[in-house]
């Protein structure tokens, strides 16, 4: 506070002050810091249950640069992550694209189950076997393709290389490389590849890392590196087209000793979803969410004991939960993460239509505070509408927050993006109780003894209703972009907030929490709208660039 000199803001005796001794003042005079505890801020059994908007984080100091926060966390007892960001287990929001993203940006994507257990499989086995900048499944041809078929494929797919092997398929002998300029003026389109093939090939040796390939490809001049085995059988390719564009991602989430991304997916808690469980093993799954809106019961107890006595390398977290009874009763059972969140999604009107939930800030901080004393870290799932509400779910106490709405509109997302009434570019999302979810009939997707319903839904109804009620509806988001973009512009954001709040790591965030060295306030309603934009005519909410 400034103090002016025959203001009333003057300190009595100001002159005789040493301003030096602000802070043994503060220390003394001051027992108690500025602003409320969390357990003040959330432990009012009158004020009701508070939801992110509710409050905000008091500043501390800054004594450290914003690029050096870390937010390395953990997602299970076992695993840790080098992001907090979770995608959420949707089927507007998560398949494998998304998980495989998120994962190199050193988060996790969970794989919907709103399809059959043969799809989710592969999308678990997409995400196990990608390897950044490889081509996995290129076009491969044979040496009986004629010149015209070289052709014919280089309009279907816009680009020109296709490596020649014995059988024509991948994992078969490298005979030969087509290029473009080989095809271009060859006259006679009846000849085989062979007959204008480069066989003068630079080939790398399975197991090498993107950026000795990228050197090597640099040095090559040729317009391919194909990736070998032992035997010259073709593994993979890396083009040159690719070269800048072949990212390194430092953060991705993997296994200690492991070189592949680590996987999650959804299932439900029906006896059909341990046949589903098995195919997603096999396919090489780390973490499987239990997706239940109402995690607290029998079947997932069931479930839970079940996993963790016949995959004992699996990580189980279950969930829903937003009360400490509820997080107790999977605890016990044994679960290695929980997910909290119950109506606060943003397709979301469980609590609207059920009459059942919590607001999410209180249910973040009841289920964390008591999950911490078991060391079990927690998922905050749903109403994540900013960075600000990343942070506000982190200092709660929850380990990582999840996302459906928020990166639903990004281009890793599945589905295509429309042009909206308003001539907006928008992806479809939609809650996964809404009607328009569970009455969809995927092909091969699970559970057509549910009214058709597919397995991915069920967490929104029971076997035997001849009806199916809402808790979600269906609709759409702007888009966001690509989250190779979005995801660096959220983690920058957290950085930056932390820096504000004075810690260097989600670590410290908590326990700053813990021991009450890291304040809140309550935002009132009028508080909350100074915090926006206000008295603005017309403005560009440009978030980051
Ligand atoms: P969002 O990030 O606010 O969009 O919330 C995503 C979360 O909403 C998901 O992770 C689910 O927990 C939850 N959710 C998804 N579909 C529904 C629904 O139809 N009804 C209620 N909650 C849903």
């Amino acid at each position: 506070m400034p103090i002016v000199n025959g203001d009333s803001m003057t300190a009595p005796n100001s002159s005789a002050l040493d301003f030096k001794n602000a802070l043994e003042i503060l220390k003394e005079e001051y027992p108690e810091r500025d602003g409320i505890g969390i357990k003040e801020l959330i432990d009012s059994k009158i004020r009701g249950g508070l939801t992110y908007n509710d409050f905000l984080i008091l500043p501390g100091y800054i004594g450290f640069p914003a690029s050096a926060v870390t937010l390395d966390t953990p997602i299970t007892k076992r695993i840790t992550l080098k992001t907090p960001f979770v995608s959420s287990p949707m089927d507007t929001v998560t398949e494998h694209s998304m998980a495989i993203h998120m994962a190199l940006l050193g988060g996790l994507g969970v794989i919907h189950h709103n399809c059959s257990p043969e799809e989710q499989a592969e999308m678990v086995r997409k995400v196990k076997r990608f390897e950044n900048g490889f081509i996995l499944d290129p076009v491969v041809i044979s040496p009986k393709t004629t010149v015209a078929e070289a052709k014919a494929l280089k309009e279907k797919w816009g680009f020109g290389g296709f490596p020649v092997t014995e059988n024509g398929t991948l994992r078969s002998k490298l005979v030969g490389i087509i290029t473009p300029r080989d095809i271009q003026f060859h006259a006679n389109l009846d000849d085989p590849v062979t007959a204008v093939m480069s066989m003068d090939l630079v080939t790398a040796k399975t197991g090498i890392t993107l950026q000795e390939a990228n050197a090597i490809l640099s040095k090559s001049k040729k317009g391919k590196l194909p990736i070998v085995d032992e035997n010259y059988h073709l593994i993979s390719l890396l083009s040159r087209s690719d070269l800048m564009k072949n990212l390194h991602y430092p953060l991705a989430s993997k296994l200690p000793h492991s070189k592949q991304l680590i996987s999650a997916a959804a299932i439900g808690t029906r006896p059909d979803d341990k046949i589903r469980l098995q195919k997603l093993v096999d396919a090489g799954l780390d973490i499987v969410i239990l997706d239940s809106s109402q995690g607290n019961s029998t079947y997932q107890v069931e479930m839970v004991k079940y996993i963790k006595e016949r995959y004992p390398e699996l990580d189980v977290i279950g969930g829903n939960v937003v009360t400490r009874e509820q997080a107790a009763t999977l605890i016990a059972a044994g679960v290695d993460g929980l997910r909290i969140g119950m109506g606060s999604g943003s397709a979301c009107i469980t609590q609207e239509v059920m009459a059942v939930g919590r607001p999410q800030a209180a249910a973040v901080y009841k289920v964390t505070s008591f999950a911490a004393r078991f060391g079990v870290p927690c998922i905050a799932d749903g109403g994540i509408q900013n960075v600000g509400h990343i942070v506000k779910g982190l200092a709660l106490g929850a380990s990582t927050v999840m996302m459906g709405g928020l990166l639903a509109g990004t281009s890793e997302s599945p589905g295509q993006y429309f042009v909206s009434h308003e001539g907006k570019l928008v992806k479809a999302y939609r809650g996964m109780g809404s009607i328009d979810a569970m009455e969809d009939k995927k092909a091969g997707a699970g559970s057509k003894d549910t009214k058709g319903a597919n397995a991915g839904t069920a967490r929104y109804f029971s076997e035997g209703d001849r009806l199916l009620v809402a808790q979600g509806v269906s609709g759409s988001v702007l888009d966001r972009g690509s989250v190779t973009k979005f995801v660096p512009y959220l983690m920058a954001g957290v950085q930056h907030s932390l820096q504000d709040i004075g810690v260097q790591s989600l670590n410290e965030l908590r326990k700053g929490v813990r021991e009450g060295t890291v304040r809140f306030e309550l935002r009132t309603v009028s508080a909350q709208a100074e915090g926006n934009v206000h008295g603005l005519h017309t403005f560009d909410k440009k978030l980051y660039s």
